[in-house]
């Protein structure tokens, strides 16, 4: 029999909040993410556009109530603006927010679709000002249709926030300039600590930042008033008095924040894993396929409440052994 009970975790920790990766590929390959030789799933094994709407809808219906399209880059599936109208006409009707994390390179051919299919807020991730810089770090002389994107969503009307991992070494020094340009386009900025998930060709652990010595650096320059403002996500937020503008900063390492965990994540190919950090899973393609879908769904996503854990287990160690879990950000959806 279904249920439409919400879905809380044996920690109490109601979830309302699904991150659901449409594709594992992307245009551009940055250093901390891929390796230049990505293998992507086989596109058989990818779930269809119907039956990411179906599974959505089943999320809607146990009390989902923010979804995160996001990838691989959620732009480069071809069927993607079908999804999002589909998913557009739910808000209101259970869905409250539908959101978009994307690397920009086909914003500006898509900003005024999403904004006109009910998104308003979308994550743009730039990690440096640099065109030389960003085809380094990404592999792909793409800077100029980022900011042309970037342009076109701001003219769709769209709220963007620029994510920047912090990379020692790479954009350290260029950080306070990411910050000041994106306030001064209207933009937030989130800052992220990099996080050891998938094999890379570098070590990551060579461009470790922690935040606290970015804030540091920060609060030389500008005041930092710690802010009360919360997403329900795990930023924590200041702002910047002399630019005006709000910064997140997101400290997996440094700082665990998963005792309000509200989230959950889905592979393009249906596999809920209950953290980012952990390999707790359940797969929804399994239940979606059965003869049953929709009773199907609603246990396994009992069981995902049951199999959540209680924080995520990743860490980079003073020696920088960090013990990488398997699964690209890309698969799991970042
Ligand atoms: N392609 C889209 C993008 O770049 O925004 C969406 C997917 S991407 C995996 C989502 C976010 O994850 C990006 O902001 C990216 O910088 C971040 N990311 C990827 N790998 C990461 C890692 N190992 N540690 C921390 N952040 C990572
Ligand atoms: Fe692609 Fe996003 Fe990963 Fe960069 S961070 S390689 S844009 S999925």
């Amino acid at each position: 029999m279904r249920t439409c009970s919400p879905l809380v975790d044996q920690f109490q920790r109601r979830i309302t909040y699904l991150r659901l990766s449409v594709t594992d590929r992307c245009d551009l390959r940055c250093a901390y993410c891929m390796p230049e030789r990505m293998t992507f799933l086989p596109k058989k094994d990818v779930l269809s556009l119907d039956e990411l709407h179906r599974m959505a809808l089943g999320f809607i219906g146990r009390g989902i109530t923010r979804l995160r399209l996001t990838g691989g880059e959620p732009l480069v599936r071809r069927d993607m603006i079908d999804l999002v109208q589909a998913l557009g006409r739910k808000l209101g009707d259970g869905l409250e927010e539908l959101t978009l994390t994307t690397n920009g390179t086909r914003l500006a051919e898509f900003a005024d679709d999403l904004a006109a299919a009910g998104i308003q807020r979308i994550n743009v991730s730039l990690d440096t000002l640099d065109r030389a810089g960003f085809a380094r770090l990404t592999h792909r002389d793409s800077l100029p249709q980022v900011l042309e994107g970037l342009a076109a969503a701001k003219a769709a009307g769209l709220r963007v926030k620029i994510n920047t991992v912090a990379l020692k070494g790479l954009n350290e020094a260029e950080i306070p300039e990411i910050v000041a340009w994106a306030h001064g386009q209207g933009f937030e900025s989130t800052l992220i600590e990099v996080m050891p998930l998938g094999e890379v060709e570098e070590d990551r652990f060579d461009h470790y930042l922690p935040l606290s010595s970015v804030r540091e650096d920060l609060e030389r320059r500008w005041t930092l008033v710690p802010s009360q403002h919360r997403t329900g996500g795990p930023a924590r937020y200041f702002d910047v008095a002399e630019t005006g503008g709000r910064i997140g900063l997101i400290t997996p390492l440094t700082q665990n924040f998963c005792e309000g965990c509200n989230r959950i994540r889905v592979t393009a190919t249906g596999q809920l894993y209950a953290c980012l950090g952990g390999n707790e899973r359940v797969d929804l393609r399994a239940a979606l396929r059965s003869e049953h879908p929709e009773a199907a769904l609603d246990e396994a996503l009992d069981m995902a409440m049951k199999i959540k854990p209680a924080r995520h287990n990743f860490a980079i160690d003073a020696r920088g052994a960090a013990p990488a879990l398997a699964r690209h950000m890309s698969v799991t959806g970042g």
